[in-house]
């Protein structure tokens, strides 16, 4: 049986009802990932020992009748998320030889689910990319065609999802980095409110901005996992302190009556014609389902790359300047004397994208700087938070394209970085806002799979993914997955 083209609720029911055990879900996940995954590199680790494990105790259980709600179902980690005994890398040299001495809040929720870890996902090196050619690990390739990028920076996530090596992946959102994957490859990616996901244990890059969340192959999967994933976690001083959500009971609910907003500014934009007439065709699909659509204007949003591109690496620099050699991670060999560690540790261990981060961030904080560079930027990052709470009035969700286009070629943007960065022009409003977003695939153009990204108000995930939902129930561009066997 063709097990991986099980959605998650029909996986769940094949091993409660006895159809399938988890060690044969998990085994023919394992095999996948030994069959195709050399060439698309999107794990780090395969921990497969204790994955088949994990799946025999989930298997006992469901004997035992004392099984766990998301029990036995194989999923990935994105490798920033700390796993207890597990290589935790972060994508980078300098925490190639890491091992991390506690698990993340994330894993352990879904752990305490009865999940079955499959590995950890390859990634941008601390999560600063968005095509996935910065990791330490090497590239990772889109499943739809391997010339092109998978989108990063969780670009070993959605690699994985899209060519079906794991049925659901952990991602995280800095900037765009669970949207811009989904976009890329065909899924559904969704990063919820700042705060709802504990960052404990989610290796930092720029920590008023950064976000967990989960890409899949429908809304309806990614609601049963983002689920589980979110609620307070005294563990994190910025987690929420709120239950967790339901996000499966209404997603079913119609959306007639709601009201869409399309942003002016983002549709001034020049765009692709095949982008165009994707974005069109999608918002017909709503409309027929009876939602309103209304053209609103957030007069500040073109300022978001500028302010994100001084928050992020000023945040990125005071967060990174932890890796000295000294504690853990990387060290270089032979220093000279403890001027000499810190130097040649950070020069061996960094790549170059986040040198330029870490560059950009310390020359942004620097005394003489800290006023015209950081501080505009924290007050300009305000106004657009302000323009989206002032359209929420009136509107359910924002809706415009997730990514400018469909996925590129790998080394086509490596030597441009404000053209690597404009791939996020969509995506990082939501973050500066700390709001919600996702992507659902809408469309695509030579082969390739395009994103549609749906914006909401603080905490209505439950909202977003309704729609998302009910445009997938409309619809079949999620279905529509690589043929890689
Ligand atoms: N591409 C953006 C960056 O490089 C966003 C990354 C992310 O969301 N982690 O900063």
């Amino acid at each position: 049986m063709d097990l991986h083209k099980l959605y998650l609720s029909e996986q769940l029911e094949g091993i409660k009802s006895g159809k399938f055990s988890s060690t044969e879900l998990t085994t023919h996940y394992l095999e996948r990932i030994s069959k195709f995954d050399e060439d698309l590199n999107s794990f780090i680790t395969v921990t497969e020992d204790q994955a088949i494990a994990k799946a025999k105790k989930s298997d006992e259980r469901y004997k035992n009748n004392t099984n766990l709600p998301l029990d036995g179902l194989p999923i990935a980690h994105k490798d920033i998320f700390c796993t207890k005994d597990v290589l935790t890398t972060c994508g980078s040299k300098m925490l190639s030889n890491f091992e991390a001495p506690y698990s993340s809040t994330v894993f352990e929720k879904l752990d305490n689910e009865g999940m079955v870890m499959l590995g950890k996902t390859n990634m941008d090196e601390f999560a600063m990319g968005s095509s996935n050619e910065t990791s330490y690990f090497g590239p990772v390739k889109n499943p739809w065609n391997t010339e092109y990028v998978p989108g990063g920076s969780s670009g070993g996530s959605a690699s994985c999802v899209s060519a079906e090596l794991a049925p659901v992946a952990t991602a995280t959102d800095t900037g765009g980095s669970i949207r811009q994957p989904a976009s890329l490859c065909g899924l559904t990616g969704i990063k919820p409110t700042y705060g709802r996901v504990s960052r404990y244990g989610m290796i930092a890059f720029a920590s008023s901005l950064d976000q967990g969340g989960v890409v899949a192959r429908s809304a309806a999967d990614a609601a049963l996992i983002l689920e589980a994933m979110c609620g307070h976690d005294p563990k994190d001083s910025t987690s929420l302190n709120l239950e967790r959500p339901d996000l499966t009971t209404n997603l079913n609910n119609p959306i007639k009556g709601m009201k869409i907003g399309l942003p002016k500014e983002f549709f001034e934009k020049e765009m692709p014609s095949y982008v165009e007439k994707s974005i069109e065709d999608a918002i017909s699909i709503y409309k027929d389902l009876g939602a309103e659509i209304v053209e609103v204007s957030l007069p500040n949003i073109n300022l978001s790359l500028p302010i994100y591109y001084i928050i992020a690496p000023a945040e990125c620099s005071a967060n990174l300047s932890r890796y000295d050699g000294v504690r853990y991670g990387y060290r270089c060999e032979d220093p000279k004397d403890i001027e000499d560690l810190y130097m040649r540790t950070r020069e061996e261990g960094f790549g170059n994208e986040v040198k330029r981060r870490i560059l950009i961030g310390t020359y942004a904080l620097s005394a003489g700087y800290y006023d015209a560079y950081y501080l505009k930027a924290q007050k300009c990052r305000q106004l657009v938070a302000n323009d989206f709470k002032e359209v929420f009035k009136n509107i359910d969700v924002l809706l415009s394209p997730t990514t400018p286009g469909t996925s590129f070629k790998a080394g086509e943007k490596t030597n441009d970085p404000i053209a690597m960065y404009l791939q996020d022009i969509f995506t990082i409003p939501a973050n500066l806002a700390g709001l919600p977003g996702l992507s659902i695939p809408c469309g695509e153009n030579a082969g390739l799979p395009l994103g549609l990204q749906l914006v909401g108000n603080s905490l209505e995930e439950d909202k977003l993914l309704q729609f998302a939902h009910s445009y997938q129930l409309n619809t079949d561009w999620h279905s529509k997955m690589p043929d890689i066997s």
